[in-house]
């Protein structure tokens, strides 16, 4: 793991990608490229004694360029300094922090799960990983309040396309009308989670619900599991003890608090 260093970098390109969600690619100076594992985080300062930390979206296969993705909507230094940020702007960090990484060596099967905006560094390991020949199971379960908080949706459903053994779970508390064309197409066929209650699902099929009921109905066994779980610390305390229920020790458990 790398040590964390002051970096300069310059702001490259600004996106939203959703109304309260953004991207910034960061163009490394100092040093010119960046090493990072995949999952870990870098610290924006805001004064002295003031800091906001982000997870790195992109992967370690791109060290020139890094991209950090914030929900903006919290409103606080961090939310307003994301929105104003324009290209060119020079950006100091200190980075990388923070153990969220995952061990390709781990034999485990690996269950995902995400709070909205806590999708950041799954999304960077799960591209890595996939990216890079990783030939075996893994799911994710990706929960948002309603479809748009769900930002990388549709690389999640291709991702699910292309590598038969990742296994995709969008999950929403206010599920969208499903359609005719939202109900074509099966992934996901190998659910390494618990592949013994019903069949598999189309994969641009929402379930309602909240994160832990999902987590509770689709994980059966615990055994050899190992869970990555990231947002508010809510959600991480509901996932962990409904894992824990099925007898999954604590240590199984890994997770990243965004809030
Ligand atoms: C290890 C780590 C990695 C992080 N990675 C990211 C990341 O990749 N992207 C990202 O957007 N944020 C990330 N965060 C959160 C981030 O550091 C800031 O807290 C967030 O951007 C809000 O900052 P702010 O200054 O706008 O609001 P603050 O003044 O810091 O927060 C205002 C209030 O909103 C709460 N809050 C913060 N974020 C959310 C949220 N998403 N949903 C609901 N409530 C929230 C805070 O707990 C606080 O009560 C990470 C936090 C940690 C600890």
């Amino acid at each position: 793991m790398q040590k964390p260093t002051q970096c300069a970098t310059s702001v490259e390109a600004v996106r939203f990608l959703a109304a309260d969600v953004m991207e910034v690619d960061l163009r490394m100076q100092e040093p010119p490229e960046f090493h990072f594992d995949a999952g870990q985080w870098v610290s924006i300062p805001f004064g002295p004694k003031t800091v906001r930390a982000y997870s790195i979206a992109s992967t370690p296969r791109s060290p020139k360029v890094i991209t950090l993705c914030a929900d903006v909507a919290p409103g606080g230094i961090g939310s307003k300094w994301f929105r104003a940020l324009e290209r060119g702007q020079p950006v100091p960090f200190k980075g990388p922090t923070g153990g969220f990484v995952f061990h390709r060596t781990d034999p485990r099967r690996v269950l995902f799960v995400a709070e909205e905006i806590g999708i950041v560094p799954i999304r960077s390991i799960l591209t890595e990983l996939y990216e890079t020949g990783f030939g075996r199971g893994a799911a994710l379960i990706y929960w948002g309040r309603d479809p748009g908080w769900l930002v990388y949706e549709a690389e999640f459903r291709s991702l699910a396309r292309r590598y038969p053994s990742f296994s995709y779970f969008p999950v929403v508390r206010e599920a969208p009308p499903v359609t005719a064309a939202s109900s074509a197409g099966f992934a996901g066929a190998g659910i390494p989670v618990d592949a013994r209650r019903g069949p598999p699902r189309p994969p641009s099929m929402i379930d309602k619900g909240e994160a832990a009921e999902v987590v509770d109905r689709l994980v059966h066994s615990v055994n050899g599991l190992v869970a990555y779980v990231s947002g508010g610390g809510e959600m991480i305390n509901r996932v962990r003890a409904v894992l824990m229920a099925k007898g999954l020790d604590r240590k199984s458990v890994k997770w990243e608090k965004f809030w």
